[in-house]
């Protein structure tokens, strides 16, 4: 009888260890990520206007000019924009 409930706890690990690399799979073959806290994918990425770089408007480099923000790769990028709209 001991056997027996080993074998099906075996059973269920083995059950649980198979759903999670489906899930795993899923989650790989449709790239939507299931797990909280994981980066967002489709963040609208803005161009850097000098090199026509793009990047994430939470890591540019920015510029406050006149009423809206301007997004740079670099502070090389946001002095050559600066220099030439003054
Ligand atoms: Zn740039």
């Amino acid at each position: 009888m001991a056997r027996f409930i080993l074998l099906l706890l075996l059973c269920i690990f083995l059950a649980r260890i198979f759903w999670r690399s489906v899930d795993a799979f899923i989650e790989g073959a449709t790239g939507r990520p299931r797990a909280r806290g994981a980066p967002q994918r489709g963040v609208s990425m803005v161009r850097d206007p000098v090199c026509g770089t793009f990047v994430l408007p939470e890591r540019a480099v920015t510029l406050v000019n006149g009423r809206s923000r301007v997004f740079f790769c670099s502070e090389a990028c946001r002095d050559k924009y600066r220099a030439r709209t003054a």
